[in-house]
This record gives C-alpha cells, structure tokens and sequence, in this order.
C-alpha cells in the first residue's frame, strides 16, 4: 500500500428506492457503517442534495446523496467503491420500474463547471446521455444499473456548493418493521418541538396538530428531525421516544429548507416551465375557487402576466389567499408546472391595495337612498328627499391581512422551501457569514 498519497474520493449515489421500499439515505448510512468497520470515516457529514422537484421520475423529493473519504492508496479506492457498488446491487430496489441507480466516483477538488452542472440540476432537466457525457468530460467514474439515470443526481449530489444549509438526523426501522405503523410516542415529539423549535422546524404541522416527522411510507425510515445544526438535530432526536428499536441513525447535511431551487430576477415573460421564482409582482385577478378546491389567481409585472396556483393541499393557506384582492403587491416564491401555473410556495404581501365599497347617500330621514335613474342623483324611498349633484359614499374595506410573509403547512411543503422562520431568525445567513 501507497501511504504517502492522500486521494479525495467522492462518492455520489441516487435513485435507489421505489415507492415500494429502500431510501438511499439509509444505503448510504450502511455503507458508511461498513466503512467505518474498515476504519475509513468520511471528511464531514453525508450530504442530502435536494434537486429539481419537478423531474418526472423521481420517487417522492427528488434526493440524491453524496460523501467524501480520504484514502491512502488505489487498492483503498478500490476497496471503497466495490463495496458502494456491491451494497447498491444487494439494496437496491430493481423491481420498481423508475428506479434506475446511477454511482459516481470522483476523485480531487470539484470544479467550477462541476458546481454549474449542479446548480442546474436544480433549476432545470437533464438527460441520461448529457450526464454520462458530463461525468466523460470531468474523469469521473460511473456506473449505470438498468437505465442509469442516478447518475444525473449523482453526479450533482457531489458538486453542488452550499451557501446556506441545514441538516436532518434520520433515524431508521429495523428491516422486519418495515410497512408497519411506526410506534412513536407522540408526546415526546411535541416536548422535543417545544424545547428545540426554531433551531429545528417542520417537527409538527400545526394545522393538523399532529407529529410531522414520520413518514407514511414502507420505507426504512422511522423519523426525520430537520434543524439548523447537527447538534440540534442530534438533541431532538434523543428525546423522541420510540416503542420500536433503531437500527441505526445519521445527520445528513443538506440543502433542503434553502430556497436553493429557486432563481430571481427573473421577468414573468422569461419564466419556464419547471422552473422555480421569486419575483415581484401585482395582483390582476382577484382569486377564485375551481373544482377540487384549488384557488386560482392572476399576478402580473411589467412583462406579462402569470396564473398562480394554491392547491387543496395547502389546506388553510388557501383562506390568506382568497383575501388578496386587486393590486395588492407581492415577492411571490414558487414553481411553474407543465402547464404552466405557479405553484405558490409562499409569499410576502408589500403592499396592500385599499379596497372600497361605493354606497348611495344616507338621507336626511336616516334611510338609506335609491338611484333615481342614470344621471338623475338619488331618491328617499322613505321621504321621497331627492339629491341631484351627489356622488355614491366611498367606504374603506376593511383588509384582514397584513403586511409580511405566508406559507404552506409543513405536510404540503417541498423539500427545498426555506420555512419562514429560518428567514426571520436569520439562520440562512449563518453560512455565508462564516465565509
Ligand atoms: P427519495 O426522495 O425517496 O430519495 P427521490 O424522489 O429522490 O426519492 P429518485 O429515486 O432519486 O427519487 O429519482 C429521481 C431521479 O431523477 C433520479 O434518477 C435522478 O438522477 C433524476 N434527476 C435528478 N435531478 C434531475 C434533473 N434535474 N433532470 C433530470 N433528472 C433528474
């Protein structure tokens, strides 16, 4: 063995699950585990890299994962992947038809064009064929099961930079309670929230006032606590009570919560299908309800004019939207589907626009008057009282909304979408005030 050579291996992995079962946070955990059997830790936490919610084939939030290991020699880098490759053909979930694992393998410092490719990762949609060419051009390693379509956020899951992040300590099933209900003790849950919330976020959904970090699928995760560091996540999740053993836990770091999918400066007339915004803008139609329970309304900029969407899942986020009225002025943040409505994330009122009701005049006998015909004032239907020259009685409405930030409930909130409160507490410039 070679120990004076010192090579940074990074190690991407996407695409290993179906909605039948497996989760690749939890094959990377065994593969670090096995690893660390071997004496061969990684350089910092394992990165969970959230990228663009709209790709078609994803199986729920479109994660991949990544890792770094230093190792001494070639017979170590080889030891390293052969054991990534062996635990993604025993682990992962062949049966589903859009599972499709891609493994990449990278060795040095990530470049330049490597954290481009990641960045529009997010924003945009590759093909197979453009990552396999990306992954030729910078000497990576890749190996493609089945269709190979990992490999795209593999390759992204190892490149991509993080100005802001937060991290998530998922904690797993042991492999024989899988699609069982998970037995959580609820009320530790809520005095976990209450002594470490906002540090960490999204434990509860306060609408539905029930625990929020468990999932509904047969997957082997048993929870996940999402927060700013990992030692707040680390104490969360020490104080959840399970009826159920944990085979295992791991603190991932991640860009989710970031607001990471999302471009600005962007005008509504250069905005693309499956991209994600924030811009600003001004309420042209007032929001209606459509069938399902969907509210619609319409914004414009000085470029053109867009549909925003909130959908039933946002539940009583829905109610703050009805309330916007024409001309009301917004920084809206959110997605544009296939059919290109934005699917409000949140958004932040700046302005709002006074509304009024016009009435007829109150007579002098205290009724209130009628319109006496177009251009002929109005009339007492009480004292029969004309006035001619009199205009109708301008009336304030009374806005209940105010100025400020809105957003979805934690069950209909993506992955990426920064929670309002890492934004007040300031946590997402906790990074970039580091650098
Ligand atoms: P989970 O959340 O349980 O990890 P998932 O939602 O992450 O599941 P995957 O199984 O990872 O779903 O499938 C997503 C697929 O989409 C992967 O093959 C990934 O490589 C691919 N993908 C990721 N980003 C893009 C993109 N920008 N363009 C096209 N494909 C992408």
């Amino acid at each position: 063995m070679n120990s004076e050579r010192s090579i940074k291996l990074h190690v991407g992995i996407d695409d290993t699950d179906s909605a039948e079962g497996m989760c690749t946070t939890y094959l990377t955990c065994i593969i670090l585990r096995k690893l660390e059997e071997l004496g061969i830790k990684p350089l910092d936490y394992p990165r969970l890299i959230r990228l663009n919610p709209f790709a078609r084939y994803k199986t729920r939030g479109n994660g991949a994962l990544s890792f770094v290991v230093n190792l001494n020699s070639r017979e170590e880098v080889e030891l390293v992947e052969n054991i990534v490759l062996e635990y993604v053909e025993k682990y992962a979930m062949f049966d589903g038809v859009n599972t499709n694992p891609g493994v990449i393998f990278y060795e040095g410092e990530v470049t330049d064009e490597m954290r481009q490719y990641a960045k529009s990762a997010i924003y945009s949609i590759y093909t197979i064929d453009y990552a396999e060419e990306f992954a030729k051009q910078i000497g990576a390693r890749y190996h493609k099961f089945k269709k190979g379509r990992g490999i795209i956020g593999a390759i992204a899951a190892i490149s991509i930079e993080l100005t802001d992040q937060t991290f998530e300590c998922l904690a797993y099933r042991l492999p024989e309670n899988y699609g069982t209900k998970r037995q959580l003790d609820d009320e530790s849950i809520f005095y976990m929230n209450e002594q470490t919330y906002p540090e960490t976020f999204d434990n509860i959904d306060i609408e539905g006032n029930y625990a929020a970090i468990e999932p509904h699928t047969p997957c082997p995760v048993l929870y996940g606590i999402r927060g700013n560091t990992p030692e707040i996540v680390e104490k969360a999740h020490n104080m959840v009570k399970s009826y159920e053993e944990i085979q295992d836990y791991c603190i991932f770091k991640t860009n989710q919560h970031t607001d990471m999918h999302i471009q600005y400066d962007v005008k509504i007339n250069d905005m693309v299908n499956t991209g994600c915004y924030s811009f600003d803008c001004q309420v042209t139609k007032a929001p209606h309800d459509i069938e399902g329970g969907h509210v619609f309304f319409e914004v414009s900029d000085e470029t053109g004019m867009l549909e925003c969407a909130a959908f039933e899942p946002t539940k009583s986020f829905r109610d703050i939207v009805r309330k916007l009225c024409v001309g009301d002025k917004l920084t809206i943040y959110g997605g544009l589907n296939d059919n290109h409505t934005l699917n409000i994330e949140k958004f932040k009122i700046n302005e709002i626009e006074p509304q009024y009701n016009y009435k007829n005049p109150i007579c002098e006998c205290g009724k209130r008057m009628k319109s006496a015909g177009k251009g002929k004032g109005f009339k007492c239907p009480k004292c029969s009282k004309r006035l001619r020259d009199a205009d109708k009685i301008k009336e304030p409405i009374l806005r209940d909304i105010y100025l400020g930030f809105y957003e979805v409930p934690t069950e209909a909130r993506r992955h990426l979408a920064k929670p309002i409160i890492r934004i007040t507490t300031g946590a997402d410039k906790v990074l970039s005030k580091k650098s």
